[in-house]
């Protein structure tokens, strides 16, 4: 249920209307927007409760939701979440670009993939330390080495950083070094991951179970938020459906739908999403024209040889740079800007 009351009704109103709501026991977020405050309740409201609050000075509707989610959905928080993070806004008008390897693999790697990030305008370096593969023998990643390697390769080259969590005992060490933490598609109702990210202080990209419908993903996401972490972002990495040719098939409805029923920003990734490295640059187009908030991108300057399979999708530096270029003239057309010359490093807040 949420109670909607106008952008007039003083401070001292709304807060006797969550008083209210927290004598019966129930939980109350209140999202205040441009043009009316919504106040959600959280818990089982009864019938009584209903009518006394829609009797409320100030108050100018009261209305039940039947969605199983509702911290992450539109209708308890009408304005866009906007993570701001060391200078860098997701989910605003700012279109962001993490680029970089599927696997953290070297410093020297690492280091390099980053300055080509930097240089070409993206904001977030992205890199995995701890790898889940599908197989039990193949390369697991360096751990927590190679948080350390990517966080000094972010600081030094004025970049975010974001790395896969997969487990709730590595949360802490991942969110002490990495900026933003991710959890993978097969991760996605690992309950006990979830649970734990809503304490874990830093933002979080949540990828869509790649056979979770949005409802499912939503209700994930839910989770962190209840949890009492406020910074989601939603990503749709391709889902499994009939078709081969493509590692996955990525669901480009997913983003105008998820951003309709839900405030959280939504990233595409059209590395996962397609497997093909010549399908990443159009999916990358049509995912920004679709109204995402942001890409996520694997690139790497040895693709042949990366250490994990996923070197057929990740792009050449070149490509990596001419794409942003692109970027750059297509984000103005569907209201976004993004800007391929950034500040130098120095002069990027990061570490502060
Ligand atoms: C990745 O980002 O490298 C990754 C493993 O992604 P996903 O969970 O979408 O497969
Ligand atoms: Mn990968």
């Amino acid at each position: 249920m949420i109670v909607i009351t106008s952008n007039t009704t003083p401070e001292e109103q709304i807060a006797d209307i969550v008083r209210v709501i927290e004598k019966e026991g129930l939980q109350a977020s209140v999202s205040k927007g441009a043009d009316r405050t919504v106040i959600g309740l959280i818990g089982q409201v009864n019938p009584q409760l209903a009518e006394h609050l829609r009797q409320m000075k100030g108050v100018e509707n009261v209305v039940k939701i039947t969605k199983s989610y509702k911290l992450a959905s539109r209708d308890f928080h009408p304005e866009n979440t906007v993570i701001k993070i060391k200078g860098v806004e997701i989910g605003g008008d700012e279109l962001v670009v993490m680029g970089g390897p599927c696997a953290v693999e070297s410093p020297e790697q690492i280091d390099e993939i980053a300055g080509l990030v930097k240089a070409a305008g993206g904001q977030v370096l992205r890199g995995g330390a701890f790898k889940p593969r599908t197989g039990p023998y193949s390369f697991q990643g360096i751990g927590v080495e190679g948080l350390i390697m990517m966080a000094e390769a972010g600081q030094k080259h004025g970049l975010l950083t974001i790395t896969e969590v997969m487990t709730p005992e590595y949360v802490d060490i991942c969110a002490e070094y990495a900026d933003i933490l991710q959890v993978g598609t097969r991760n996605m109702q690992n309950f006990d991951l979830l649970r734990k990210l809503g304490t874990c202080g830093k933002p979080v990209l949540l990828k869509r179970g790649f056979s979770a419908t949005y409802d499912e993903l939503l209700n994930a996401a839910e989770y962190i938020l209840a949890g009492g972490n406020p910074d989601v972002m939603l990503c749709e990495r391709g889902i499994r459906t009939f078709e081969s040719y493509t590692r996955n098939t990525l669901d480009l409805s997913a983003i105008p739908v998820l951003q309709q029923l839900s405030h959280l920003p939504v990233i595409s990734d059209p590395s996962h999403g397609t497997g093909r490295r010549e399908l990443v640059e159009p999916m990358s187009k049509a995912s920004v024209a679709a109204g995402a908030n942001g890409l996520i991108i694997e690139m790497h300057t040895d693709p042949d040889n990366s250490m994990t399979g996923d070197g057929v999708q990740s792009l050449f530096p070149d490509q990596f740079a001419a794409l942003l270029k692109d970027l750059e003239k297509l984000a103005p057309l569907v209201g976004r800007t993004f800007s391929t010359s950034k500040a130098p490093a120095e002069a990027f807040k990061v570490g502060v």
